[in-house]
């Protein structure tokens, strides 16, 4: 690791007389530092305050504890004296103290990493200097108690022992609330508050055998290492992982002068986003609390109310509360403060249209002052991010390629999937109500523990509140139902950018967590019952609830036709029936890339067909077999050509090994040699005779073709047969003929050689012709060296990633499961590279093969065809190389348009 140079800071300050971050140091000042530090910039009111950068961290993890702080440590004293000075106040001081928050910030928000500690710079001398500041007694204590609450969980690690635990701390307020016969925290007195932070200070003495640290400084340097640790620590480990993010990104620490919003009656906290997260509707909305501190909104202690007086009466529409109930007892800000509204309305348009996004923001109101404590693009479902970056699109702020870039290309899926069928819904019971949280549909079977999300395979998690420890088990869950907590609660954001289903606050629910039951009214659900989730109106139903197809929102088929603007390289889609052809060319594919023909073979009437050529023993025996699987092809084709109306179709010769088409059953054995009339154990040797030790390097692929040139011939035949008869009918029809498995020139060729032999004998007979293709697959590595050789004859290439990855790794697909995961988990492999193109070795196969086939062919026609076709990052590659088309699964296909596009655009 270098050192520091001199003029290199490891300390950068905000919101004082000077500030020295800015929007786009994300990468040293993690997002909450860098956007403080805008926001200052700008002219947001922002509590001073100072970063240290995301290097501080690595170094910390390089050099150890001691002598980093040692290094960082007169930085951060200047730092301190700037806020102070903008504060007028002096940390630690008995008189005038300055109390700070310590808060961690990646490049990205990560769940897991360190929480929030907030009122750093307590202890029995200064909180006289708060009571003297304030005037407020009360406040004062209920702000020490709550930082020895946080800093002993967080930074001291002080948990609850099992976790159906109680948290130590909430132990001792509920006992208290018992002793005193009240119900809610802000009902505690002085003395209460002052006995809470007793009897806190010595479970924190029991438990961790340290006492709780009363010296500022020492207060503060324990924060910071506890925000480094937890970049290392179990949950933010799996969030990089779950995403991709790289290790040595590190975090920023932010340190912030507090300002309260527990200072009374004219003071609150609160989340707002200028935008619906769920939706993508353009309308600013948040929740807040008045008398309340940073989390109390998030974590859900109370029920927060609505900013927007819209908002409101929404939502008390859901909480089957009336006008009168709401104005009185749940106002929203816009009435009850309406200053403060219209200053925060005006922040909140500033911001969105500084940063061109949605923005989530943060923030707090100290006896009648507004304070922005944070600003971030917000996370958003699917669908609200189509909406959102065709919205701004429309309204200016951003540009065609913009918004095409703002796409998430994977995050489309999340649109395609099924929704409640509104017939089964209207049949459903409602068990529940709560809020919208985040939109979808979702069945499965309650659970109640993020860590037993995996118990069922499709389990809904139904929990009080949810954490950031939950994250995993909230990634695994179907859809997450919680009983506390608003629309900005914790469970409904992070379901929100998980594009996952979730209703929050459904009050009705009593959750045990010991029983593992949930109560509504007088009905118990256990573990493991079915309910239903509708997040898009915030039911919860009974039993299972049947879903259909989902609709395209008017948005995404703008998105489609934008990308479609960019793109240089075609989207074609791998399908099998005229089903599959259909629901892709609604997606908007451009062509068939492949057509597996022995999937036609599997249908029950075909099978017999197709076992009694593989069976026949002479080459009459294997025709006569083949006659009858003609006119089923010829069918199957025909079907495939009309529902692609002229788009082209690449079809692919059989390709498995026979092995897989014979019966391996005693009793299907039996049957088989009935049908056949002939002897079982005839059938039984042929089977055996069939066995291969290494099946995917056996008898498949074009080595049938070439062997059994009579199986080529029939498929050419039904093939062309096909086309003639469809075109026959005014439709177009391109059919290009693909050999699988070539190694060699010569495998390729002779069956092109077929093929065209075939052809002319189809034509002669049927006195028509079609212009037809044949090319072939590149898939052994044998083929890519000497792809110059095989581009004579060939018309195209179509890289099968999916075999060229298996054999160039040496991994077989089928048994890699076995490893697989270890090489992940251990950093062998970075990425599953049959799901992501690996890049640097199959990659520089792919490239090689193009280049080579363009040397002999110039305009030669490159496309792939395996899985990888749908998955944005190969197709970012694809499109370096230079291919004409990507090919994928029916429902990749909108996901490889975009990919295609911001790959054109990048
Ligand atoms: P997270 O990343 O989990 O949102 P934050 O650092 O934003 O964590 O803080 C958690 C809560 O504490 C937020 O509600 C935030 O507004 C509040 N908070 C953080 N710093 C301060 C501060 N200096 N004064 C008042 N509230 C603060
Ligand atoms: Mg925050
Ligand atoms: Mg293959």
């Amino acid at each position: 690791m270098e050192t520091l140079t001199a003029n290199q800071l490891s300390v950068y300050s905000f919101g004082n007389k000077k500030t020295d971050g800015g929007r786009d140091m994300k990468e040293l000042l993690g997002g909450k530092g860098a956007n403080l530090a805008e926001m200052s910039r700008i002219g947001i009111p922002v509590p001073p305050g100072f970063t240290i950068t995301t290097e501080v961290c690595t170094q910390y993890n390089e050099e150890g504890k001691e002598a980093v702080i040692n290094r960082i440590e007169p930085e951060v004293r200047a730092a301190i004296t700037r806020i102070e000075e903008t504060m007028g106040t002096i940390f630690g001081d008995d008189e005038n103290p300055l109390l700070i928050s310590v808060r961690s910030g990646a490049r990205v928000s990560m769940p897991g990493m360190m929480d929030t500690v907030l009122n750093l710079g307590l202890n029995d001398e200064s909180i006289k200097g708060v009571i003297k500041m304030t005037g407020n007694e009360r406040f004062a204590w209920d702000s020490y108690r709550r930082f020895i609450q946080m800093y002993s969980s967080v930074v001291m690690g002080l948990k609850p022992e099992s976790k159906d635990d109680l948290d130590p701390f909430e132990e001792i307020i509920d006992h208290l609330k018992d002793k005193r016969r009240i119900e809610q925290d802000t009902q505690f007195n002085v003395q209460d508050l002052q006995d809470l932070v007793y009897d806190f200070k010595d479970i924190v003495q029991k438990r961790t055998g340290k006492p709780f640290p009363t010296n500022p400084w020492d207060q503060l340097w324990g924060a910071i290492a506890a925000v480094f640790d937890s970049w290392n620590g179990d949950r933010a480990v799996y969030y990089r992982k779950m995403h991709g993010y790289p290790e040595d990104w590190g975090t920023a620490v932010n340190v912030q002068a507090m300002v309260f919003g527990n200072m009374g009656e004219d003071s609150g906290t609160g989340v707002c986003f200028t935008r619906d997260a769920g939706t993508g509707e353009n309308v600013f909305n948040g929740e807040y609390l008045i008398n309340a501190q940073g989390e109390d909104v998030v974590a859900g202690v109370r029920t927060p109310q609505q900013i927007t007086l819209l908002g409101s009466q929404r939502w008390a529409k859901l909480a089957q509360i009336d006008e009168e109930e709401r104005k009185e007892n749940y106002p929203s800000l816009e009435e009850l403060m309406p200053d403060i509204y219209k200053e925060l309305f005006e922040y909140q348009n500033k911001l969105e249209t500084h940063y061109q996004d949605m923005q989530d923001m943060e923030f707090t109101i100290q006896q009648g002052k507004l304070w922005i404590l944070q600003t971030r693009n917000g996370k958003r479902t699917g669908a609200a991010m189509v909406k959102i970056a065709m919205d701004l699109l429309k309204e200016g702020l951003i540009d065609e390629k913009k918004a095409l870039m703002r796409i998430e290309p994977n995050k489309l899926n999340e649109l395609l999937h099924p929704v409640f069928d509104p017939k089964a819904l209207e049949e459903a019971e409602v068990i529940a109500q709560g809020l919208p949280a985040s939109p979808g549909a979702a069945t499965g079977q309650i659970v109640f523990f993020a860590d037993e999300a995996d118990k069922f395979k499709n389990s809904i998690l139904v929990r009080v509140e949810t954490s950031p420890e939950d994250v995993e088990g909230m990634n695994i869950a179907k859809a997450i139902v919680t009983a506390r907590g608003g629309m900005t609660s914790h469970a409904a954001v992070v379901a929100r950018g998980m594009g996952k289903c979730c209703v929050s606050g459904a009050g009705a629910l009593k959750i045990n967590y010991k029983t593992r039951t949930l109560k509504v009214n007088d009905h118990e659900y256990h573990e493991g019952d079915w309910i239903s989730i509708n997040g898009s109106t915030g039911n919860i139903l009974e039993g299972k609830v049947g879903t259909k197809e989902p609709e395209l929102s008017g948005e995404f088929a703008e998105l489609m036709e934008l990308s479609d603007k960019y793109t240089t390289m075609e989207v074609r889609t791998n399908a099998d029936t005229s089903k599959d052809a259909l629901i892709a060319r609604n997606f908007g594919a451009k062509g068939i890339g492949l057509t597996r023909t022995e999937h036609m073979f599997f249908e029950v009437d075909r099978i017999k067909a197709m076992r009694e050529m593989i069976l026949a023993d002479t080459i009459k025996g294997r025709k006569q077999a083949l006659k009858e699987l003609l006119p089923m092809q010829r069918n199957d084709f025909e079907e495939i050509f009309r529902a692609m109306e002229g788009f082209p179709v690449t079809i692919r010769l059989l390709d498995p090994p026979l092995h897989e088409f014979v019966p391996h059953q005693l009793a299907t054995q039996k049957e088989l040699a009935e049908e056949l009339h002939i002897s079982l154990a005839a059938v039984k040797s042929k089977v055996a005779e069939l066995e291969e030790f290494n099946p995917m390097m056996g008898h498949r692929g074009c080595r049938l073709g070439n062997t059994y040139p009579e199986i080529t011939e029939m498929q050419t035949q039904a093939i062309l047969e096909a086309a003639l008869k469809v075109k026959k009918e005014g439709i177009l029809v391109k059919p290009e003929i693909m050999v699988p498995l070539v190694g060699t020139v010569e495998e390729f060729n002779q069956q092109k050689a077929i093929i065209d032999t075939t052809a002319q004998e189809v034509f002669k007979k049927r006195k028509d012709t079609v212009e037809y293709s044949v090319g072939t697959m590149m898939e052994i590595p044998r083929a890519i060296f000497i792809a110059d050789k095989i581009a004579e004859n060939a018309d195209f290439f179509s890289f099968g990633t999916n075999d060229l990855t298996q054999m160039t790794f040496g991994y077989s697909r089928d048994d890699s499961g076995k490893f697989l995961p270890t090489y992940l988990e251990k950093g062998i492999l970075k990425h599953d590279p049959f799901e992501v193109l690996d890049h640097e070795g199959v990659g520089q196969l792919v490239e090689m093969g193009t280049q080579l086939g363009r040397k002999t062919k110039s305009n030669l026609k490159i496309g792939i065809c395996g899985e990888h076709g749908g998955e944005p990052n190969s197709v970012a590659f694809f499109q370096k190389v230079g291919m004409n088309y990507v090919s994928c699964s029916p429902f990749r296909v909108p996901i490889a348009r975009v990919a295609a596009a911001q790959a054109a655009i990048s």
